[in-house]
C-alpha cells in the first residue's frame, strides 16, 4: 500500500484510479464504492503531485452542496485553499460562463434566470397570444417539449416536423417562447446549458481559451448527463485536456428528463484510448443492506454488471412496517426517530425518502406534532414560496424593467385596480408592437388607452418600481429588500391573511432579508477575480478582452437574484442545524445517512403508476429503489400503508414488488412491540378485522389518561382479557388491557 497522504485510506483500485495517467478515465462502480471520494483525491493528486494549478481543473458535481463539499475536502487534503478551481453543477458552471461572456452569448448583461413556474407562465402567454386553444395545446406539454428539445441541443430551426401538426405547432410555440425570453432577458434552466454550449461552439477564441485552460475535466454522476451536457463536456475538454468520468449505470434515474445512460457507452467509443477502472468494495452500508440492494437491482436487464461486496458487518435486519394508513406510517417513523435520538444520536442522521413530493406533507405534520426539527431538501424550496417570489419579482423589475415574467407576477399584487381585461390590453400592445410589458404599460399610460382607474393602477405600479430604485440607490442589498417588502405593500397584504399563514409569510420575508445580509458577495466573486488576474486571455475578434463582463462587476442585486435561482434552495438545507432530512428519492442521489426510512413502498406509488407499464420506466423505478436502499449506512426501514389517500383519492395499494425482490431472510417485519422474523407480505395481520370490541375500530384515534392521543393498531383476544394495541404519539406503540385502559374516542 502506498502511504502518500493523498493515497492513504484508499484501496488499491481506488489508488489506481487516483493516479491513473490515461488521457481518459472511466470509473464505473456501484453505490458507496468511493467514486466521489476518488474524484476528490484525484483532484488533490493532480494539484499536489502532477503540478497542475487549481485553475486548470474543472469538476462537475450533481448538486451545489456536493460542489461545496468537494472543494472543502480537496482543501483539507492539500492543506491550503484551492482558489480558482471551477467546481459546480452543470447549471452553475454554465451560468458562470454566460455571466462572464454575456455579450458573446448574445445575452443582456443583466439577464435573469427563469424557474419552471415562471417559464410556464410565459409559455401560457405565448400559447394564448398565438391564438391557440389551451386545452388542445397544453402549456405544460409545450413547456416539456421545449425543455426536452433544448436538452437534446435543438433550436426550433433544427426540428424537422415533416408535416406533423403536433411537432409543427410545438416548434412554433418554442420559437415564439424564445422571442419572449430574449425580449425580457430571461434564460430558463435548459437554456443555460444549451447557450453555454453554443457560446463555446461559436466563439473560437473562447473555446481555445477554455480548452487551453482546463487541463483536466472531471465529472461525477456521469450516468445522468443528457445529450447537451455530454457535448458541452466534450467541447470544453477539446482534444488536449484529460478527462475523468465516474458513474454507475444502476443509478441512472433521470431518463425522464433526457439523461442518457448510453453516454457511458458513447464515452468508451469516442475516447478509444480510455481506461476503465471498476471499484467493487462498498464502504457505506452493512452487508444486509448491500445484499438487499444487489437483489433488487439484479431484476434489471441490460446492466453493465458489477460485483459489489463489503467487508462490513452484517448489521441489523431491514425492518418492514405495514402501516394502517399514511398518517400512521408517519407517526411510526417519528417515534422511531425519537427513540434513536433518545439513545444519544442526532436527528440529522435520519433521512425520510419518498417517491412523490405529495407524500411530504403528512410526514411533516407528524414531525411537527412531536416538535421534531426537520428540513426538506430540494422540495418546495424557500425561494419558491409565493411571498418570496413576489418580493423578488419587484427586485427583478428594479434590476431590469423588461422582465416580463416579473411584471406579470406583481403588476396587480397587491391589487391596484387592474383586472385581467386591462392587463390583456397591455399584453396586446406588447404583442402588436413587439415591445415588453413594461414598455407597453408606459404606452398605455401615455396614450390614455385604459379607463382612469386601471390607468392609475398602472401608473402607480410604474412609479412604485421607479421609486424603489431611486430610494435604494446607495442601500445595501438587505436594506433594499427590506424596503421593497414594505413599500410594495406585500407585507401589509400578507398580514391580512387569516391565522398563522400570514405570520409564517412574514417570518419568511424576514428570513429573506437575513439571507440577503448573509449573501456574501465577496465570497461569491472570489474565484472569478482570481481567475481574471490569471486568465491572460487573447484578444477577441472585436478587439475586446475575452472576458468582457466579470462577475465582480455584477451588481449585488443581480448576483443575489441568480444565487436565489440556482443555489439557495440547497443552501437552506445545508445549514448545519440538527434536523431530520426529508427528500425525494431523486434528490437523495450521492448522499448517505446512518438511518433511512423508505416510505410508500406500494404499487402505483413506487413503482410509480406513470412508469410501471413499460419496461424502461419500470427499470428506472427499480434503479431509483436501488439508489434509495444504498443511501442507508446502518439501518434501513421499509414502509408501506394498507390505505393511502393520494392525489385526492382513497386507495388500498398492495405492497411494492421491490419489497418482494428482497430476500425475506434480510427482513424483519415490525409489528407493534413484537418483532416477527417471518415477513408477511400482502395484507397485514393487523387487518384481519376492522371492527373491535366496545365499538372501537382499527385506525381510530383515541385518548388515554396517561399516554394521550394514539391510533388503534390491533385487537387481541376477547372478553375480559381483550387487549388493544395503540400507537401513542407520546410513547409509541403499547399494548393495554382494554377493560382497564379508560380509552375515550377523540
Ligand atoms: P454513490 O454511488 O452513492 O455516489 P460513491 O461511489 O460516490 O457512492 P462515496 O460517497 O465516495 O461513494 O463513498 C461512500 C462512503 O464510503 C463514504 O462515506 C466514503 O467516505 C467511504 N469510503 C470510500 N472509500 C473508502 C475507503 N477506501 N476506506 C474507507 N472509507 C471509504
Ligand atoms: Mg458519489
Amino acid at each position: 500500500m502506498n502511504t502518500h497522504p493523498i493515497l492513504q485510506f484508499l484501496n488499491e483500485a481506488q489508488q489506481n484510479a487516483v493516479t491513473c495517467d490515461a488521457p481518459a478515465l472511466l470509473v464505473l462502480a456501484g453505490a458507496g464504492s468511493g467514486k466521489t471520494r476518488v474524484l476528490v483525491h484525484r483532484m488533490a493528486w493532480l494539484i499536489s503531485e502532477c503540478g497542475l494549478s487549481p485553475h486548470a481543473l474543472l469538476a462537475v458535481t450533481f448538486t451545489n452542496k456536493a460542489a461545496h463539499e468537494m472543494r472543502g475536502r480537496i482543501e483539507d487534503l492539500l492543506g491550503r485553499p484551492a482558489g480558482a478551481m471551477w467546481v459546480g453543477t452543470f447549471h452553475g458552471l454554465a451560468h458562470r460562463l454566460l455571466r462572464a461572456h454575456a455579450r458573446d452569448a448574445g445575452l443582456d448583461e443583466n439577464f435573469q434566470i427563469l424557474d419552471s413556474d415562471d417559464q410556464l407562465r410565459i409559455v401560457k402567454r405565448v400559447v394564448r397570444e398565438m391564438g391557440l386553444d389551451e386545452n388542445e395545446w397544453q402549456p405544460k406539454q409545450a413547456q416539456w417539449f421545449i425543455s426536452a428539445r433544448k436538452d437534446d441541443g435543438q433550436r426550433p430551426q433544427d426540428i424537422k416536423h415533416n408535416g406533423d401538426l403536433f411537432t409543427a405547432t410545438m416548434t412554433s410555440i418554442y420559437s415564439h417562447y424564445e422571442q419572449a425570453c430574449r425580449q425580457s432577458s430571461l434564460v430558463d434552466f435548459a437554456e443555460l446549458l444549451l447557450r453555454a454550449y453554443e457560446l463555446l461552439r461559436d466563439n473560437e477564441h473562447l473555446r481555445t481559451h477554455y480548452q487551453n485552460r482546463f487541463r483536466h475535466v472531471l465529472v461525477d454522476e456521469f450516468q445522468d448527463t443528457n445529450a447537451i451536457q455530454y457535448r458541452w463536456i466534450k467541447l470544453i475538454s477539446g482534444n488536449t485536456s484529460a478527462i475523468t468520468i465516474v458513474g454507475d449505470d444502476d443509478q441512472s434515474i433521470y431518463g425522464w428528463r433526457g439523461a442518457k445512460i448510453e453516454n457511458i457507452h458513447r464515452f468508451q467509443q469516442e475516447y478509444n484510448d480510455s481506461e476503465t477502472i471498476r471499484l467493487e468494495q462498498n464502504y457505506r452500508s452493512t452487508s444486509t443492506i448491500l445484499q438487499a440492494a444487489n437483489a433488487v437491482i439484479a431484476n434489471n436487464n441490460d446492466r453493465l454488471g458489477k460485483n459489489l461486496w463489503t467487508s462490513g458487518d452484517q448489521g441489523e435486519p431491514i425492518s418492514l412496517y405495514a402501516a394502517f394508513n399514511e398518517q400512521e406510517e408517519a407517526r411510526f417513523i417519528a417515534s422511531r426517530i425519537q427513540d434513536y435520538v433518545n439513545q444519544g444520536n442526532n436527528y440529522r442522521e435520519c433521512a425520510i425518502l419518498y417517491r412523490s413530493n405529495a407524500q411530504s406533507r403528512v410526514l411533516e405534520e407528524a414531525l411537527l406534532q412531536r416538535g421534531m426539527p426537520y428540513r426538506i431538501y430540494g422540495g418546495l424550496r424557500f425561494f419558491e414560496r409565493a411571498e418570496i417570489k413576489d418580493t423578488l419579482a419587484y427586485c427583478r423589475l428594479i434590476a431590469n424593467r423588461d422582465d416580463d415574467a416579473a411584471f406579470e407576477r406583481v403588476v396587480n399584487t397587491p391589487t391596484r385596480g387592474l383586472g385581467q381585461k386591462s392587463i390583456e390590453v397591455v399584453r396586446d400592445i406588447a404583442r402588436n408592437h413587439k415591445i415588453t410589458l413594461w414598455q407597453a404599460a408606459s404606452k398605455v399610460v401615455e396614450e390614455n388607452l385604459l379607463p382612469a382607474r386601471a390607468r392609475n393602477g398602472l401608473m402607480t405600479f410604474q412609479e412604485l418600481v421607479a421609486n424603489m430604485e431611486s430610494e435604494t440607490g446607495e442601500a445595501d442589498l438587505h436594506e433594499l429588500i427590506d424596503f421593497v417588502i414594505e413599500a410594495s405593500g406585500l407585507l401589509e397584504m400578507y398580514l391580512k391573511e387569516k391565522g398563522e399563514k400570514g405570520l409564517a409569510r412574514k417570518e419568511n420575508l424576514q428570513e429573506l432579508v437575513s439571507a440577503a445580509r448573509e449573501f456574501d458577495i465577496d465570497q461569491y466573486l472570489y474565484d472569478t477575480e482570481l481567475e481574471a488576474e490569471e486568465a491572460g486571455l487573447p484578444e477577441s475578434a472585436d478587439g475586446e478582452s475575452g472576458l468582457p463582463v466579470m462577475e465582480d462587476e455584477m451588481p449585488p442585486l443581480v448576483a443575489f437574484l441568480s444565487h436565489a435561482s440556482l443555489e439557495a434552495g440547497e443552501a437552506q438545507a445545508e445549514k448545519y442545524e440538527d434536523s431530520v432530512q426529508l427528500m425525494t428519492l431523486h434528490s437523495a442521489k450521492g448522499l448517505e445517512f446512518p438511518v433511512v426510512f423508505l416510505t410508500g413502498l406500494e404499487e402505483k406509488l413506487f413503482p410509480h403508476q406513470m412508469s410501471m407499464d413499460d419496461i424502461d420506466g419500470l427499470a428506472e423505478e427499480r434503479r431509483l429503489c436501488y439508489v434509495g436502499i444504498t443511501r442507508a449506512m446502518k439501518k434501513l426501514y421499509l414502509l408501506h400503508a394498507e390505505k393511502r389517500r393520494l392525489w385526492g383519492k382513497e386507495t388500498y395499494p398492495s405492497i411494492s414488488r421491490f419489497v418482494r425482490e428482497i430476500p425475506s431472510s434480510l427482513i424483519e417485519e415490525v409489528r407493534l412491540n413484537a418483532q416477527v422474523s417471518q415477513p408477511m407480505f400482502g395484507t397485514s395481520s393487523l387487518m384481519d378485522s376492522d371492527q373491535g370490541p366496545e365499538g372501537f375500530q382499527l385506525g381510530q384515534m383515541v385518548e388515554h389518561p396517561k399516554f394521550g392521543h394514539g391510533v388503534i393498531l390491533n385487537f387481541e383476544g376477547s372478553g375480559p382479557q381483550a387487549r388493544i394495541q395503540i400507537n401513542f404519539e407520546s410513547v409509541g406503540p403499547k399494548t393495554l388491557v382494554l377493560a382497564y385502559a379508560k380509552l375515550e374516542p377523540v
